[in-house]
């Protein structure tokens, strides 16, 4: 038990002044954060002064796509800094107003592949469930838009028994993405049935959970969260970092309950300007994950969807990161660089271009590859008349 105001714990260094006197087990208990976010302007008296863009953004912009903060989310901005990667993450601008003639409302044709409400089938063996539309800090780069955070569109528990039975009736689903919204927004009881249910249908390979809480809401992994998932395991759970500050003492110690839950921890990471759009900072952050047990997964090219266009970098800075981390850090720290094709068209990847030349010779060909450091190197390759 600790006294009110002596809340020392370094990953709050910042912690700001409003919340200085909330007790420690008010502050570790995620219904306290969820119940306590940060909404509206007036929540951020005593926490930091917005900036003149961000109250813009909140007087127009979040009508359209809800402001959500978590306590714990908001201790880690740096209030004197707007461009806090933290901060524009969370907090709205004015950017998210223009409109761009290529933006679309359902960028990744979601809605064109569902073959019942609230689950899109789009790869023959792998199916994604929205369980929820609510999230515990809405992402301003999120390419749901148009639905999270709209407490209308939520999936009913009709609708989601629904999608569980189609996936029971399709044998040829071996792979199925819990998502949403985030659905550790969920009760562990509706977790528990839901991951209980799907656990029980003989065709499923992999379960996965798609979540941001170890970042947004790292309270909410707890030992009882823990042993739901360790019970259904093994679990695939792809989470969402995308900054090293983000890797704070809650969150590795979210991510050790979580390996310690055998689940199998991956993370994508959305490429963001500004915020991690150069190799140093990716470089950092995938040898931060892979320290507490999470694999890097992909580097998602952020998509095109309404509202989001000013957080977008030209694919070409993507690649230039994909050719610094190749060489540099061990292949398991080396995530696929994939664009999600507008209009359902599903991930491809990227690579940088390794091959310099090629040439026939005879039978064989001759290609020049150069490595990660430039130098170039021949490799004869054969045909099948060898
Ligand atoms: C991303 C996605 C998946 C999973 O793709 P993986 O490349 O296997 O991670 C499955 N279904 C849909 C609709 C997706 O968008
Ligand atoms: S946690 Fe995921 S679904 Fe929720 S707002 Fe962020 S990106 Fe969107």
């Amino acid at each position: 038990m600790s006294a009110p105001g002596s809340f020392t714990d370094d990953t709050y260094v910042r912690r700001p002044g409003r919340f200085a006197s909330v007790r420690r087990e008010q502050w570790d208990s995620w219904h306290w954060q969820h119940q306590n976010r940060l909404r509206r302007p007036a929540d951020f008296d005593g926490v930091f002064d917005l900036s003149d863009d961000e109250r813009r953004g909140f007087a127009q912009g979040a009508e359209r796509f809800h402001v959500a903060i978590t306590p714990h989310y908001a201790a880690l901005m740096d209030g004197d800094d707007p461009h806090c990667p933290i901060r524009r993450q969370a907090l709205p601008a004015g950017a998210e107003l223009r409109e761009y003639p290529f933006e679309l409302a359902d960028p990744l044709g979601e809605e064109r592949y569902m073959p019942v409400p609230g689950l899109t089938h789009r790869y023959p063996d792998r199916a994604l469930l929205y369980v929820t539309h609510h999230c515990p800090v809405y992402c301003r780069h999120c390419t749901r838009k148009r639905k999270v955070s709209n407490p209308e569109t939520a999936a009913s528990k009709t609708q989601l028994e629904a999608g569980i039975r189609y996936i029971a009736d399709t044998p040829a689903i071996r792979d199925v993405i819990v998502s949403g919204g985030d659905p550790l927004t969920l009760s562990d009881e509706r977790l528990d049935h839901i991951l209980g249910s799907l656990r029980q249908i003989p065709h499923l390979d992999v379960i996965r959970v798609g979540t941001r809480n170890p970042v947004t809401l790292p309270q909410r992994i707890t030992d009882g969260l823990a042993d739901v998932l360790r019970r259904h395991g093994p679990i695939y759970v792809n989470t969402h970092f995308n900054h090293p500050a983000e890797l704070c003492r809650q969150s590795i110690r979210a991510l050790q309950r979580l390996v310690d839950a055998r689940c199998v921890v991956g993370n994508q990471m959305v490429l963001l300007r500004g915020i991690n759009d150069d190799a140093s900072t990716v470089m950092t952050l995938n040898r931060g994950l892979l320290r507490h047990g999470c694999r890097p997964y992909y580097i998602l090219q952020c998509d095109m969807a309404r509202g989001i266009t000013h957080f977008r970098t030209p694919l070409s800075t993507g690649l230039a990161i994909m050719d610094h981390l190749r060489g540099r850090i061990g292949g398991i720290g080396v995530p696929d660089f994939v664009v999600d094709l507008p209009g359902g068209g599903g991930k491809i990847e990227l690579l940088p271009d390794y091959i310099v030349d090629r040439r026939r010779q005879g039978p064989t060909e001759i290609i020049r590859f150069r490595n990660f450091r430039g130098e170039e190197f021949d490799f004869v390759d054969v045909d099948r008349s060898n």
